[in-house]
């Protein structure tokens, strides 16, 4: 029996969530009418239905624009976040349809793949003790909590510092403030989300996300933070920043109980990265980039279980450059222990890269196939954290089923014979930590 999985979206998950991100999707009339108790809510950029009457999420812009979209639960439990308010989305093969209160995509006027709304948390409704919404404090991503919890990045701010704008040109995060994200989060009001996340969504992983600050004040904020929840949850941690000069930071957050760093140079092209990300080719330079990646991949060890994990993760946009340099990008990465974070490229509305078009999907089939393989071929640590599923990316486990090479799936078997053993064991663990920890209940402070 062959063990090639055809590329085709009515059969193959992973390439409908490949071909969604690409490709968008348009929302049919019936998703416009009356649901479960009245008109769905219409507050997003497009003026869309967010479908909340039946549960579903609103459609935000927060986590660097890439999140614009209908988080969807697709076949296979492959959570995502599906392009429906950009202009390209429009003109989409893909349409939602509502039949009586479930979901059915249809492409090309033709059933293609039946889908849920992912939950909307009853936490996203209210509000911390000091009356901030929770939804603006934190948002799920899939089924992990993503915080931002500092000022805009200074990129996007002219001063002392630059007279003209640096930020990266596919960027939306300076367009959303105020809106999608909650200014003055307090250590407390964060605590006060993560605690409710933990306890009603049961998340396993919080992710802090900081864009840069000229003095570099980005890891002090981020601190108290991550020491708080460390200590008040046994929850595992991660941090998306840029690569602080001080790299022995890096080793700080370790002991701090931070299982996962990530670094996002986003384009392996030089010149291309350049372009792209004006301010982080002048304040940091690519070559920084991956020398953090290098220091932070060398603190792990490689292969053994441990109950504080450590991850490096390199996150570039496919779709921003050649498909040849991304699959370099993912070669350079997994060489070192890095696990490759791959997204795919969204002209976001209102961005400075709003009118380029999206990638194709069928040239990213072989950027993702080589996530997998590469991850695979070198034992790195994935798919092995519980109750992870992200909306925003495919995860190198979720892209198996784009290798479409008989003899490497062949090969591989016994990798995922004991990354399934790895994976029982580990969930085994947190479950213990969480029976000794647990959530804080509702209405008792810290
Ligand atoms: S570093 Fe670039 S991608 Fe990150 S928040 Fe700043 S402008 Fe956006």
């Amino acid at each position: 029996m062959t063990l090639v999985v055809p590329l085709d979206p009515a059969v193959n998950p992973a390439y409908l969530k490949l071909d969604l991100y690409c490709r968008g999707m348009r929302l049919h009339e019936s998703c416009d009418a009356p649901g479960d108790g009245g008109r769905p809510d219409v507050r997003n950029d497009g003026g869309r239905p967010d479908l909340r009457n039946d549960g579903g999420r609103p459609i935000l812009r927060t986590r660097a624009g890439l999140g614009s979209g209908l988080e969807l639960i697709l076949p296979g439990e492959l959570w995502t976040n599906v392009p429906v308010t950009e202009r390209f989305a429009q003109t989409s093969p893909y349409e939602l349809r509502r039949e009586k209160s479930s979901y059915r995509i249809w492409r090309d006027g033709k059933p293609c793949a039946d889908v849920r709304l992912a939950p909307r948390p009853a936490w996203y409704d209210r509000s911390t003790t000091s009356g901030k919404a929770m939804r603006l404090i934190g948002t799920l991503q899939g089924t992990y909590l993503g915080i931002y919890p500092g000022k805009v990045c200074d990129f996007w701010m002219t001063g002392a510092a630059r007279d003209t704008k640096e930020n990266c040109r596919f960027c939306s995060v300076g367009l959303n403030l105020g809106a999608d994200d909650a200014p003055g989060k307090t250590l407390d009001d964060v605590l006060e989300v993560v605690h409710a996340a933990w306890r009603e969504s049961g998340i396993t992983y919080v992710d802090f996300n900081m864009g840069h600050h000229d003095d570099w004040s980005y890891l002090d904020m981020l601190e108290p933070y991550l020491r708080r929840v460390n200590e008040e949850t046994g929850l595992l941690l991660g941090v998306q920043v840029p690569p602080h000069p001080d790299l022995s930071r890096f080793d700080r957050l370790k002991k701090l109980g931070v299982n996962r760093v990530s670094f996002c140079f986003e384009i392996f092209d030089r010149r291309l990265f350049a372009e792209t990300c004006p301010g982080k080719a002048r304040i940091y330079g690519l070559d920084h980039y991956l020398q953090a990646i290098e220091h932070c991949a060398s603190l792990g060890a490689p292969g053994r279980l441990a109950l504080e994990p450590w991850v490096t993760n390199g996150e570039i946009i496919a779709g921003l450059e050649p498909p040849e340099s991304s699959i370099e990008a993912i070669e350079w990465l997994t060489e070192r222990g890095a696990i490759p974070t791959v997204c795919v490229f969204r002209p976001l509305s209102g961005t400075d890269m709003k009118e380029t078009p999206p990638p194709d999907t069928d040239a990213l089939v072989p950027v993702f196939a080589s996530l997998w393989t590469r991850c695979m071929e070198r034992g790195l640590p994935i798919g092995l954290a519980p109750n992870i599923h992200v909306s925003l990316v495919l995860l190198p486990e979720e892209c198996r089923s784009l290798v479409q090479d008989e003899g490497t799936l062949r090969a591989l078997r016994g990798q995922e014979r004991r990354n399934a053993v790895k994976r029982q064991a580990f969930a085994a663990l947190l479950k213990g930590r969480r029976l000794l920890m647990g959530p804080r209940p509702v209405g008792v402070s810290a």
